[in-house]
């Protein structure tokens, strides 16, 4: 099967930031390509970082698939700006949830329309098909796709992706319950179970918790407990908050760490923009 190589585009939540004090972990927002082999591309969500997939694809024109998690605009920002789809002979197809009693088509089409946007995604050269997908499973090439609910503040999935043995688990955003931090949703761990990587929100180091404990994200001790639960050999730390500096999420970095060892997680480590790893 060749296993999968994930590489990560954008590693941020909320918002894209640039300053000299980010150019470590990146400043882009939420955006990760899976490979598998030479089949067509797996992108997960479509924040800023999808821009920098687009100048690595330098002009081609590509065929590919988009798991989305949900609308929110770290996650959809980057698509009107997707090069590749803009020129002739490009697709995507984009899998996503439907939300406030809108079709994710609805949804998006009224996102890249004006005032907001200058065009229509009508008016792109590529082709888009949106679809509707929501507690499901499908295959896309040799991956094996199982999308679950994932609570949030929104409609929100989470994926697990399937490539013979190697299992790479996706979730961004994940709102840790209030009142029992040992808490899991069954669909969370159902989507974690074993799982060779799991890229989980760990937004929000327990002092800022504690001010945005409504926001809808997780502690970095949270997806540590996730991981643990779920049997997973690797936790990458994810949707890093846009004010954390290098130095701040190195701190986060080997606290988690810590809290991995003493948890019995093999590996625990924060997602860096350029990363790439390889599973299977
Ligand atoms: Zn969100």
């Amino acid at each position: 099967m060749g296993g999968m190589r994930v590489t990560f585009f954008g590693v941020r939540g909320s918002t894209p930031f640039s300053a000299a004090s980010h150019t470590g972990f990146g400043g882009n927002t939420c955006s990760v390509l899976v490979q598998v082999g030479d089949e067509s591309p797996i992108l997960l969500d479509m924040g800023s970082g999808l821009f920098g997939y687009a100048q690595q694809l330098a002009g081609r024109a590509i065929h590919g698939t988009v798991l989305l998690t949900h609308l929110h605009w770290d996650h959809v920002a980057g698509l009107p700006f997707f090069s590749p789809v803009l020129m002739p002979g490009g697709q995507i197809d984009i899998y996503g949830p439907p939300d406030e009693g809108m079709s994710l088509d609805e949804a998006l089409n009224r996102l890249v329309s004006p005032p907001f946007f200058p065009v229509t995604m009508d008016d792109f050269a590529g082709e888009i098909r949106i679809h509707d997908f929501w507690d499901s499973e499908m295959k896309i090439g040799s991956a094996t796709i199982r999308c679950r609910p994932v609570p949030h503040t929104s409609a929100t999935s989470g994926y697990r992706i399937e490539v013979g043995d190697a299992v790479v688990v996706y979730v961004p955003d994940h709102q840790q319950p209030l009142d029992d931090p040992t808490w899991v949703a069954d669909s969370v761990l159902e989507l974690c179970d074993g799982a060779d990587l799991l890229i989980h929100d760990g937004q929000y180091p327990p002092a800022l918790f504690e001010k945005r404990a409504h926001w809808g994200h997780s502690t970095p001790g949270y997806a540590v407990e996730v991981a643990r639960q779920a049997g997973v050999q690797s936790l990458a730390l994810f949707s890093h908050d846009p004010m954390h500096t290098d130095e701040q999420l190195e701190a986060i970095e080997v606290d988690a760490k810590e809290k991995g060892a003493v948890a019995g997680v093999p590996e625990v480590f924060s997602a860096r923009e350029g990363m790439t790893l390889h599973f299977g």
